[in-house]
């Protein structure tokens, strides 16, 4: 597990790991579950606060694992507006979370809860042509714990925010906020795929965070090898490809992992994936002004997707300093919707106003300061 302290965090152990820390140490077993409850339905963030384990327990746990958070530096945008959470991490990394407001969910099922953004890298390796996570390289992974702690971290935000207000804040173990997660932060997934299992796990589990497998999607530019990995794990995630380009040629421009897994290769992972788990799968097109939205790209995408019944969901190119390309005129993205959809494929076009807010993940971190709202008004992370 490669994290930034030599001591695992407790965020980023399973039940079983946890069950046999104590068994080793001859505490029984519900003491665990009371554990899993002060992390995941009270959501304290001190081993002090577990007060119904002995006190010599709590100095064991402390001892011997790191229960870390991470440090909340901004955030920008507001209740009802997607909203970016700046986190920096205990070696001084940064990472960020997206929060997306309740609307007919692009993943997952209909919801009128909220869709979270998670990062699973800091920067990223592979250099797709489009995208900020990339411009400073592949830095580190992110532990499960990291991973874990951005969802749980947003909610408690969003909760102490509420208080304030007066509104409800959710109640530990009730229904909670986030309905939806989507591992499309900074970093490449599969990438980090024991870390990313390891927090899936917890997000999933009943004892953890309780999400559903079917809420949650992983995307990926397309590392063959480990979506059949993937494939193989028992519970049935939903899958986002990066495609944004129906060509190898095409591909080839805009995104260097291409070359390694081209789109043959990728096409039968993907079947794999489907023979595995169903039809779970969305493929990202971002339509990038001369360089994807062409003519001659909308038949072959058209047959990749029936092919693989995959739904397409084209995104309109956000402009990132630094880089070249531009996005389309809207009516040359209606164009190519309306070119798809002719073709049977079902396709949606994100039309949202607001986008440099909606900006990708991976662009927050490479903003200047000055242009970010600072967290004076925090309310806090609960220190329960
Ligand atoms: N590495 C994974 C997860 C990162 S999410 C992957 O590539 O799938 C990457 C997604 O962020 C892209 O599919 C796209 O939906 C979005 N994205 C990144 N840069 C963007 C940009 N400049 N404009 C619009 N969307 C972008
Ligand atoms: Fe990495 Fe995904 Fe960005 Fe490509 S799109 S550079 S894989 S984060």
């Amino acid at each position: 597990m490669i994290g930034t302290s030599p001591r695992p965090d407790v965020r980023s152990l399973s039940r079983a790991d946890l069950l046999g820390k104590f068994a080793d140490w001859n505490v029984p077993a519900y003491r665990a579950d009371q554990t899993l409850d002060w992390l995941y339905r009270r959501r304290v963030s001190t081993w002090d606060a577990m007060t119904n384990l002995p006190r010599d327990l709590r100095g064991r746990l402390a001892e011997s694992l790191d229960f870390s958070r991470p440090e909340a530096v901004r955030c920008q945008g507001s209740v009802d507006t997607t909203r970016k959470f700046l986190w920096r991490l205990q070696d001084g990394a940064l990472i960020e979370t997206v929060l997306i407001p309740a609307n007919p969910a692009l993943y997952g099922d209909a919801s009128d809860r909220q869709t979270l953004c998670v990062s699973t890298q800091v920067g990223c390796a592979y250099g797709c042509r489009f995208c900020a996570s990339g411009l400073d390289g592949f830095k580190r992974n992110l532990s499960p714990a990291e991973i874990v702690g951005q969802v749980i971290e947003v909610e408690n935000y969003c909760g102490k925010e509420a208080a304030q207000q007066g509104l409800a804040a959710p109640q530990p173990g009730g229904e909670r906020m986030i309905g939806n997660l989507v591992f499309m932060g900074m970093g490449e997934p599969l990438a980090n795929y024991e870390n990313l299992i390891a927090a899936l796990r917890i997000l999933n589990a009943e004892w953890g965070v309780g999400i559903g497998a079917r809420k949650i999607t992983v995307s990926t530019s397309g590392l063959a090898p480990q979506i059949q990995r993937l494939a193989n794990e028992p519970p049935q995630f939903r899958l986002a490809i990066s495609l944004h380009g129906a060509t190898d040629p095409v591909r080839d421009q805009i995104m260097p992992v291409n070359r390694k897994y081209p789109l043959k290769e990728l096409a039968a992972a993907i079947e794999y994936y489907q023979e595995k788990k169903g039809r779970l799968i969305t493929f990202e097109y971002i339509l990038i002004k001369g360089i994807n939205d062409g003519k001659d790209q909308i038949s072959p995408l058209a047959a990749l997707s029936r092919r693989l019944h995959a739904k397409v969901n084209l995104i309109p190119y956000n402009t990132v300093e630094g880089l070249p390309w531009e996005r389309p005129c809207e009516k040359a993205q209606e164009r190519f919707l309306a070119g798809l959809q002719e073709l049977g494929v079902t396709a949606t076009l994100r039309r949202e106003k607001g986008h440099d807010i909606d900006a990708a993940c991976g662009q927050l971190r490479l903003r200047t300061d000055r242009e970010l709202k600072p967290l004076t008004d925090d309310p806090g992370i609960p220190d329960k």
